[in-house]
């Protein structure tokens, strides 16, 4: 149990507590102890909040500042956090359970995320179009206004960074919705803006539970942009608020990639991904790898491999490292289990795990797989947020395809094969805005990332992150030449 101390929110450059005295107690997933408690954000706290950012937009604090200091600004809250690294991914372990080496790499991403467009900065340019004599025009990249931003709990650091990073380059100031099961990264996050210099009121972090302070987030008249990352039932909740007043948003939403294994994929490349595509952060990724899509020549060969590598893995807190770490909370491990009872309903055969392990008092779930799961089954169209994987065989290249492009989401998608023309055809094909060749999670903060269909739009990470937190401007200038 922790001290007396209340971790407060971060709005307009002062720590605040609760405006009406509501507390949030983190747990940490591996034990289910309280390891901290926050000052809940209510409805009037998300409006200080918004007030406060509406002001720095007003005064064009971030507008007029050289895009050079903008980058800058964001290299010191990197440097702010890179200065307490290792208490960082202790921190995210405790707080969301994954395991330490999971937790490092989020951290060094969240670094990597804030140093990258902070380099980018002073380079997103506008353009001038040439209009024949006496007429000079050009575009203006302009921010929104006060972006809204709300967060998971998966990789709660890394996506605040990914957000954030893209706004205060482009001059929008920014109020972050942490989410309520794991709010420390984004007290660490507000630490950083603070210590690194970020003007009062351009950054403001609040922690409060979706329906209350998110929801006047979303509802607030002076909300000009948002970023939504979660799931796809809030999502469309998010997305009729934001109807209502014409605000542009980001969507960024769940997932049910699958990877094709054709006969002549290297299985210890898919295993591999499978270990950290399926059971990494114990299956809570939206682009994890929640299908295989079977060549039926090896599946039987397959399916005993994985067996046997599943129920290998290792199992413990994040601390520990291991590879199989807790989920959030009971009752993401009841959703979980929920699936996993459907699927046997719905006749999947249980290959391994399938039900909660009695590890700790944490919220543990073994590692599962299912073999001849149906394309009309539930497992294979929704999302489970857990360390469960789906087998499912196929014939043909076409097929494969076609079951890949069968669920009505499209994060992540990907294909194991030796054959270069067979790998490149299938790319093609799969349709995700995200396709992985022979290895799951190939990419990083410059690759850009997003969904199609109902997993999102818009796109985070890499160059073209950026154009969704500007709107383009045009100034016409008629020209009288001389007489
Ligand atoms: P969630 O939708 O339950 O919550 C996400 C956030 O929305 C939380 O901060 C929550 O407090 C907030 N929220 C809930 N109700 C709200 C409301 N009425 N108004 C405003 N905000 C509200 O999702 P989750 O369980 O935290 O995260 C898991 C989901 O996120 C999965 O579906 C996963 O695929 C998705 N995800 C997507 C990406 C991506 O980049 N595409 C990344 C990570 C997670």
């Amino acid at each position: 149990m922790p001290g007396d101390e209340v971790l407060k929110n971060y709005i307009d450059g002062e720590w605040r507590d609760s405006s009406t005295g509501g507390r949030i107690e983190v747990d940490d997933p591996s034990t289910g102890e309280t390891i901290a408690v926050v000052a809940e954000a209510s409805g009037d706290d998300a409006e200080l909040a918004v007030k406060a950012a509406q002001r720095v937009f007003r005064e064009r604090v971030l507008i007029d500042m050289h895009p050079y200091d903008r980058g800058r600004m964001l290299f010191r809250i990197a440097e702010a956090l890179a200065a307490r690294g290792p208490e960082l991914a202790g921190m995210l372990c405790d707080d969301t359970g994954k395991a330490l080496n999971v937790a490092e790499a989020e951290v060094e991403t969240t670094i990597k995320y804030l140093r990258y467009y902070g380099g980018l900065a002073d380079k997103h340019e506008g353009r001038s179009i040439p209009r024949g004599a006496n007429l000079v025009d050009y575009t203006i990249r302009s921010p929104f206004g006060v972006s809204g931003q709300i967060v998971p709990w998966n990789f709660p650091l890394e996506l605040t960074a990914r957000s954030l990073a893209c706004a205060i380059a482009t001059g929008n100031s920014v109020v972050v919705k942490s989410p309520e099961l794991a709010p420390l990264s984004g007290i660490a996050m507000a630490k950083a803006c603070e210590e690194a210099g970020v003007p009062a009121g351009a950054v403001n972090v609040i922690a409060g539970y979706g329906e209350t302070a998110g929801q006047a987030l979303i509802d607030h008249p002076d909300l000009r942009h948002l970023v939504f990352t979660g799931s796809m039932t809030t999502g469309q909740k998010v997305l009729r608020a934001a109807a209502e007043r014409i605000v542009p948003c980001i969507m960024e939403l769940g997932g049910k990639s699958a990877a094709i294994v054709h006969a002549d994929a290297d299985l210890d490349a898919v295993l591999e991904s499978v270990t950290i595509g399926t059971f990494m952060n114990a299956g809570q990724n939206c682009n994890g790898l929640t299908r295989l899509l079977v060549d039926r020549s090896i599946a039987g060969e397959l399916t005993e491999r994985l067996k046997a590598h599943v129920e290998g893995l290792s199992v413990g807190s994040g601390r520990e490292n291991c590879d199989i770490t807790p989920l959030i909370s009971n009752k993401q491990r009841s959703s979980v289990e929920r699936a996993c009872h459907t699927a046997l309903e719905q006749g999947a055969q249980l290959i391994s795990g399938g039900s909660a392990l009695a590890y700790r008092s944490g919220y543990f779930m073994a590692a599962t797989v299912f073999a001849e799961v149906t394309s009309d089954s539930d497992l294979f169209h929704k999302e489970t947020f857990g360390p469960v994987l789906a087998v499912t065989t196929f014939e043909t290249a076409k097929e494969a395809v076609e079951l890949s492009n069968g669920t009505d989401q499209g994060l992540a998608a990907g294909v194991f094969t030796r054959d270069l023309d067979k790998a490149l055809w299938t790319a093609d094909r799969l349709w995700a805005g995200h396709v992985y060749v022979n290895g799951w999670f190939v990419s990083g903060v410059e690759t850009p990332f997003g969904g199609i269909n109902k997993s999102g739009y818009g796109r985070e990470k890499g160059v073209e992150a950026l154009d969704g937190y500007v709107q383009t401007r045009n100034v016409g200038i008629k020209v009288t030449p001389p007489r």
